[in-house]
């Protein structure tokens, strides 16, 4: 039985890695031996920018782009452990205030991001199994009014996961989902979930402040906290773990 977390020898593929949460798990990997990381966002400046000890294949490019699953990955080889985590959170209005395009364009990075994701992962991981986390939320579970693409993508994103790990565990690959609750991450600053911040720290700051009150914990966590449970989920020591939603909300989700 594995006794500690232990990367060594293993690639992982990571969405969403130039930022908050993803570059958070690539940062955690890396300190815990893993060999390669393949790293995917559209910002590829800020991909450049990340400075890891292991080897790194940096790959810029849109996760609900077809193209960059298949040609753009035709020599991607074994992968072992995989993060599907690019998103975004467009938000703010209710439903009736809501634009079909935003509603499309939030589905096709948040929900076809991760089927393209999985497709190719779990093909790469087809001969020998490995263990594939994807990033879902807390308002996948709870409905808070404004979220209606978002919250109903990463709904999507917790079936896809079942399905998933149904459909792995006779190749020996694991599927989960992390489902984090308020996280303090780059995200807030674009989503129209907040009003617009245009970089006024004073009122970032009171947002968190808000954003804690709704957990039971009344904390917002950093993006390490994120990484070291989704580390957990990728690592062996989650051997027997398949098919689960680890929600991290502080217990935003048990708030009436
Ligand atoms: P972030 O904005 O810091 O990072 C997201 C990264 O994804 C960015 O680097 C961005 O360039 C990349 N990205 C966005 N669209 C992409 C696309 N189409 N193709 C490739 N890359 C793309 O945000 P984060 O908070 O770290 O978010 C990571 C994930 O966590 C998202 O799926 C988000 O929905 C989820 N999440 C975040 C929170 C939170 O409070 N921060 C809470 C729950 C879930």
């Amino acid at each position: 039985m594995a006794s500690d977390f232990d990367f060594s020898g293993k690639t992982a593929l990571i969405t969403g890695a130039a930022s908050g949460i993803g570059a958070a798990t690539a940062r955690w990997l890396d300190a815990h031996g893993v060999a390669k990381l393949v790293l995917v966002d559209m910002d590829r400046p800020a991909l450049d920018a990340m400075d890891l000890s292991c080897e790194v294949v940096r790959i810029g490019g849109d996760v609900s782009d077809v193209e960059l699953w298949t040609t753009g990955m035709r020599d991607l080889g074994e992968i072992d452990c995989a993060l599907l985590n690019a998103g975004i959170a467009p938000g703010g209005k209710s439903i009736v205030d809501s634009d079909l395009a935003e509603w499309k364009k939030c589905m096709a990075v948040n929900v076809d991001g991760v089927f393209l994701g999985l497709r190719r992962v779990m093909k790469a991981m087809a001969a020998k199994g490995g263990s594939v986390v994807v990033t879902s939320s807390v308002s996948g579970t709870k409905p808070y009014p404004g979220t209606a693409a978002y919250a109903t993508s990463k709904a999507a994103v917790l079936q896809l996961m079942r399905v998933a790990a149904a459909e792995g565990a006779s190749q020996g690959i694991r599927v989960n989902a992390i489902a984090p609750g308020p996280v303090d991450t780059p995200i807030w600053d674009k989503a129209d979930i907040t009003g617009s911040l245009h970089g006024d720290d004073d009122a970032r700051a009171a947002m968190m402040g808000e954003l804690a009150k709704g957990t039971l914990l009344k904390r917002v966590p950093d993006t390490d906290e994120i990484a070291a449970s989704i580390g957990f989920l990728l690592s062996d020591l989650a051997v027997n773990v398949t098919g689960i939603a680890l929600l991290s909300d502080g217990g935003a989700s048990l708030r009436v």
